[in-house]
């Protein structure tokens, strides 16, 4: 499927771990980086080949990433992405998958985060309203990978090869 893809208001609500997220790939492109590009309003960095996090960035069996998500962007291992101006690998439209299930995740959570700030509001605290609403906020992307991977674990599965986002991004392989 051919995704509307700058959907510009998703910013709104993957605001905060969106900023946090570039910080990452930035940070990391200074340090481990090669390529740094935009890809559909997110920011991706190559890793160097033979760089400190290249030769690290293996699973426990040994095998390597392809590619990890932050939020609104991430990294790719050297030679992932073929074309910088499209989504055209396995792992790209793995990854991209992710970002589209964070942005879910962080409508969620913006919806939640708001809710909670106004009722705190409401109740005369401010402070707590700030603070909770935008911890809320924050962080729904992230939680509801690590609860999808505790649900998994649950199930009888283990936390990143059952994660259920994981499934539905290995999905795309076939
Ligand atoms: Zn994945």
């Amino acid at each position: 499927m051919k995704r509307k893809t700058k959907s510009y208001i998703s910013y709104l609500w993957c605001l905060p771990p969106m900023l946090v997220s570039w910080l990452l790939v930035l940070l990391i492109r200074l340090l481990w980086g090669s390529k740094l590009y935009w890809i559909e309003g997110t920011l991706w960095c190559e890793l160097r080949e033979g760089s400190w996090l290249q030769k690290r960035y293996k699973r426990s069996d040994g095998r390597k990433w392809g590619g990890t998500t932050f939020i609104m962007g991430g990294i790719y291992n050297v030679g992932v992405p073929k074309d910088t101006e499209e989504i055209d690998t396995r792992v790209e439209r793995h990854e991209h998958l992710h970002v589209e299930q964070t942005k879910g995740a962080q409508l969620h959570s913006f919806i939640i985060g708001f809710a909670t700030f106004i009722v705190l509001c409401l109740f005369n605290q401010q402070l707590l309203a700030i603070w909770l609403g935008l911890s809320i906020w924050s962080t729904g992307g992230v939680l509801s990978y690590i609860c999808h991977g505790i649900q998994a674990k649950l199930d009888g599965g283990e936390f990143y090869r059952d994660n259920h986002m994981e499934e539905a991004a290995r999905a795309l392989d076939n």
